[in-house]
Formats: structure tokens, C-alpha cells, sequence
């Protein structure tokens, strides 16, 4: 099943979301949907909340259906360290066409448990460790245009608020 992504400001969005407490085969179908939807928008990352399930789960393919072993799903997910600092550009599915650089960490390792409930860590930099980060923000209800400068918000507000006049958002 596909799921419709949520836009900004859907208050869904910008709430914590829950932990997974049930690891079962309505949670593995869930991902599979994940996954799907993602791909269809056209997506690297996706987290439950963006498609209204207010729940500790993300899905990420930098690889976009490429390679297999890039499909990662991480449930109830955290930031155990950070190394560094980068600034780069950043996209997501709830805010359409708007991109922003965005200072993250470069390195991160993180925590998170598989389908089956068991716990892996997973060492990351570059865009993978971007899009840990990004991704976890979402299940903390927080979006990346949180994380740029006031003026710099200010500027996407306005176009967002001018494509949504437009009947485009
Ligand atoms: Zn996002």
C-alpha cells in the first residue's frame, strides 16, 4: 500500500513521535509500505510521521533501489556520538522544493533495532550520517528548516506559503 506523504505544517509533523513496542508482521509490512511510498516520491528517506503514523520508524535508500544492501530500516533509532561538523544542502518529502544547507555532524554512530526487535549500532558519514540525522529529527517532530537561520526560514515560509496559494504544495 502506498501511503499520501504529509506536508509541513501538518502538526504530526512536528511532534515526538512514540517508540515501536510490537515487532510483528503488521510492523514488517509497514517498512515494505515505507519503502514503497518512498520510492514513489521519489525519496531517499522517509519516516513513519511524514506518511501520519506517529511512530519511532524510518526507512533510508541513498542507493534508490540500486544496491539491496542499502535498504536500512531503523526502529526506535538514536544518535549514541557525533564527530565533526558539515554544512550541505538538504531536501525533504514534507517540504517540497525547498533545499537549505544544514550544519550536522560528519561522522555519527547510531542505535536502532531490526524487524525482530534486536539492537545493532552503525557507524556513518557523509550523506548516510545526513540522512541518520535528518530522519531521527523527524521522529523527534523536529524538520530541517528548524535548523537554518531565521532569515533563511523566513525566505522558505514565503514560498512555501506562495505554492501553496498556487494550489502547489
Ligand atoms: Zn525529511
Amino acid at each position: 500500500m502506498v501511503y499520501p506523504i504529509i506536508k509541513f505544517p501538518d502538526p504530526i509533523l512536528q511532534r515526538p513521535s512514540d517508540p515501536v513496542t510490537v515487532f510483528d508482521e503488521d510492523l514488517s509490512r509497514l517498512v515494505d509500505d515505507m519503502f514503497e511510498s518512498m520510492y514513489l516520491a521519489h525519496g531517499i528517506g522517509l519516516a513513519a510521521p511524514q506518511i501520519g503514523i506517529p511512530k519511532r520508524l524510518t526507512v533510508i535508500d541513498l542507493s534508490f533501489q540500486k544496491t539491496p544492501e542499502d535498504k536500512i530500516t531503523l526502529i526506535n533509532p538514536e544518535v549514541v556520538t557525533r564527530e565533526g561538523k558539515i554544512f550541505e544542502e538538504e531536501g525533504c518529502l514534507s517540504l517540497p522544493d525547498i533545499r537549505e544547507k544544514v550544519a550536522r555532524a560528519a561522522k555519527v554512530k547510531i542505535r536502532a533495532q531490526d524487524l525482530r526487535g534486536n539492537w545493532f549500532e552503525r557507524d556513518a558519514d557523509d550523506l548516510l550520517a545526513r540522512a541518520f540525522q535528518h530522519e531521527i529529527d523527524h521522529l523527534d517532530g523536529i524538520l530541517f528548516i528548524f535548523r537554518i537561520s531565521a532569515l533563511k526560514r523566513d525566505f522558505a515560509m514565503r514560498k512555501i506559503r506562495k505554492l501553496q496559494r498556487a494550489g502547489d504544495w
